[in-house]
């Protein structure tokens, strides 16, 4: 049967290689429109970033978060550049905002090996990593950002807020999504990160995912906390299904996660709310290799596949998953070759030789 429906998707380049890997996005989206079944994606690309501030004073103008905010979902290249900071300091973080104001409080980031490439960690079963770390990322250490204080060049302070409403929302989004995995065999499992032996506020995070577990029987909940999960992910990220953890925590251990994955342009990402999703790979800007065609597209790509997959959960449109799990096969796939080595990877591939790969490969893959 053939949909009629139009999926507006704002799309956010931003800085540095956002604007490279979102270029290469973009292609790979109009090479699935057949598979679409009749579902129209209307992009619409708008300005935002570190680099938009420096021109403009400004760095994500109402008039396009209003834009982002009407669309029915996001893709983010990335944003931020180091030298490029306000008043106080601080680096321009669009995308924090759009967290913050869309209450995106369930960042997702997979932590899923590709086959074919060279890995840090020997151990075989490090290649057929299948694990997601939800971060939680509307507050934690990072709702203190704003406010932030230096006091009489003696003494600084930034606060940690733990709410109950947005720690109950963020672990049963964690034990649903185990339990989704969990039909697709997976363990069924959800790990909390915490530092709830030092800190009160992680005691409080802790009570509440014991309150929630209970209302999950058939997910196994456990603890863990923050230091012996860095080691753990290290010497055996296979044990983990899902991961539950504070803002920081999570940005700290998705980069980890990204590593296992062979570096940051590996690692897609979601942002996930009620009713907003911003989906754009873990990376940042990366200024050092902005220009020079060799950042790795496929985070970003894999971000879009997210995308499209969840387009088609919330609203009921099997083209759409279908399509993203075709583009996710035509990825794995383009690396299971084998002959694919991104520069990160210490190889000689970059954005348009990966983008070509996936190409062919989506050609291959019904
Ligand atoms: P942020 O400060 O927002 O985390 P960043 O750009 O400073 O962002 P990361 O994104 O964490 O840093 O990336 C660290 C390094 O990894 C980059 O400087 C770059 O060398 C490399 N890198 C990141 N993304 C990619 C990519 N998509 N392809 C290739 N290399 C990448």
């Amino acid at each position: 049967m053939t949909n009629q429906r139009t999926f507006r998707i704002a799309v956010l380049p931003g800085d540095g290689i956002g604007s490279e890997v979102m270029a290469a996005c973009l292609r790979v989206l109009d090479a699935l429109s057949p598979s679409l079944d009749g579902i129209e994606l209307a992009t619409e690309t708008l300005k935002a970033g570190a680099e938009l501030y420096r021109r403009s004073g400004e760095a994500f103008p109402e008039a396009a978060f209003e834009r982002a905010r009407q669309a029915d979902a996001i893709l983010l290249g990335a944003m931020g550049l180091p030298d490029v900071r306000g008043p106080d300091g601080r680096e321009m973080a669009p995308q924090l905002d759009l967290r913050e104001r869309l209450q995106l409080f369930a960042g997702v980031r997979p932590i899923r090996t590709l086959p074919g490439l060279a890995l840090p960690l020997a151990d075989p079963r490090a290649s057929r990593l299948d694990l997601v770390l939800v971060r939680e990322s509307t507050e934690g250490l990072f709702a203190g950002r704003a406010g932030g204080r230096i006091e009489g060049d003696e003494t600084a302070r930034d606060t940690l807020t733990i709410t109950r409403s947005a720690s109950e929302r963020l672990f049963d989004f964690a034990f649903e999504l185990a339990r989704r995995r969990k039909a697709a065999s997976r363990p069924g499992r959800v790990t909390c990160v915490d530092k709830a032996n030092v800190l009160r506020s992680f005691g409080f995070f802790r009570g509440i995912f014991d309150e929630r577990a209970r209302l999950f029987p058939d997910i196994q909940a456990e603890h863990c906390y923050v230091d012996a999960m860095a080691l753990n992910l290290v010497r055996q990220p296979w044990s983990y299904d899902v991961i539950v953890t504070e803002n920081m925590f999570g940005d700290i251990l998705s980069d980890l996660g990204a590593g296992l994955m062979g570096g940051m342009g590996m690692a897609p990402s979601a942002d996930i709310g009620e009713s907003h999703a911003v989906f754009q790979p873990c990376h940042g800007s990366a200024p050092d290799i902005a220009g020079q065609g060799k950042a790795n597209p496929t985070a970003m790509l894999l971000s879009a596949a997210m995308m499209l997959e969840w387009l088609g959960d919330k609203h009921d449109v099997a083209a759409c998953g279908r399509t993203g799990r075709r583009l996710t096969a035509a990825v794995t796939a383009a690396f299971a070759e084998g002959s694919l080595r991104p520069f990160e990877l210490g190889g000689q591939d970059g954005t348009a030789e990966i983008t070509e790969a996936v190409l062919r490969a989506l050609e291959q893959t019904p």
